[in-house]
């Protein structure tokens, strides 16, 4: 595979699982030291370790995307072990679902603070890293649910202030040589999507069926799928494109 990364270091949040094991990987793959971010620091060294064992480099880091102190304190671990962030991706999310009516205070905080305040703490405390080589590359995770979805107000408000704070540190930060970019999938089936299936009182394997007898190219998305935008974006190859929100969702609108 095309060595894109090769001397770059890349942190990945939320890397245990999903969309950002996928990610991790495939950075990996393409020639960068990753460190894998997680609450959960057992499962991002499960995930280090697949990569090492693949011939990657990567290791681990524990953290709450939604804590300040402790993203500080990560990130300067990590810039103590490698020297230099090159690539972040702000991946790390949860959902907690309820109609507008029912959710509770805790649930609105909860999921505005790991999704939406996350970017904000961890991306801040990248840039100064990324001013300072003067380059560098930032891709969130925003959602298609951005435009909306019955039960997720709290989400989607979470991944559409995503998109408005990509495009806000877009213009603040490209002058420094950091290009800032999100992608937003649809349905990805990762543990995140058979959990909401579940709490709907739906079987997984069902409404992945139905997802994609719904969406124009008759397939759901596969975390390799988002994993190869994101790493897309996070490349030179995308050297002109900042600020954007990239859909990532077999044409299903
Ligand atoms: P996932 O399988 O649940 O993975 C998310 C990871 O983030 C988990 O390892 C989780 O740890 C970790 N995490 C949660 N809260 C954290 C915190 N406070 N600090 C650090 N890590 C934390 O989810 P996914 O489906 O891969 O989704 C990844 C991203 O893509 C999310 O931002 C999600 O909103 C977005 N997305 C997903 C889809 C989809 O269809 N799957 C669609 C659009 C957007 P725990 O397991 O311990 O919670």
């Amino acid at each position: 595979m095309t060595q894109r990364f090769t001397e770059r270091v890349a942190l990945v949040t939320g890397a245990a699982g999903g969309i950002g094991a996928a990610t991790a990987t495939r950075l990996a793959t393409e020639g960068a030291t990753v460190v894998a971010l997680d609450r959960d620091l057992a499962a991002a060294q499960r995930v280090a370790d697949e990569v090492r064992a693949a011939g990657g480099t990567a290791s681990a880091v524990a953290a709450d995307v939604s804590q300040k102190a402790d993203v500080d304190r990560a990130v300067a671990e990590v810039v103590d072990r490698h020297g230099r962030i090159d690539v972040l991706v702000n991946n790390a999310g949860i959902t907690r679902d309820d109609l507008l009516f029912r959710m509770g205070e805790d649930d609105w905080d909860a999921v505005i603070d790991v999704n939406l305040k996350s970017v904000f703490l961890c991306t801040q405390a990248v840039q100064k890293h990324m001013v300072k080589a003067g380059s560098g590359a930032v891709v969130s995770l925003s959602s298609r649910s951005a435009r909306g979805n019955r039960g997720q107000a709290n989400y989607a408000a979470a991944k559409a202030g995503i998109i408005g704070l990509t495009a806000t540190m877009a213009l603040e930060l490209g002058p420094f040589g950091i290009r800032v970019n999100a992608v937003a999938p649809g349905y990805i089936a990762t543990d995140m999507t058979r959990a909401t299936a579940r709490r709907q009182g739906l079987d997984p394997d069902d409404l992945e069926r139905t997802t994609a007898e719904r969406t124009p190219l008759r397939r759901v998305g596969q975390p390799e799928d988002v994993a190869s935008v994101v790493t897309f974006l996070a490349s030179d190859d995308a050297r002109h494109v900042t600020g954007q929100t990239v859909a990532i969702d077999g044409g299903l609108r």
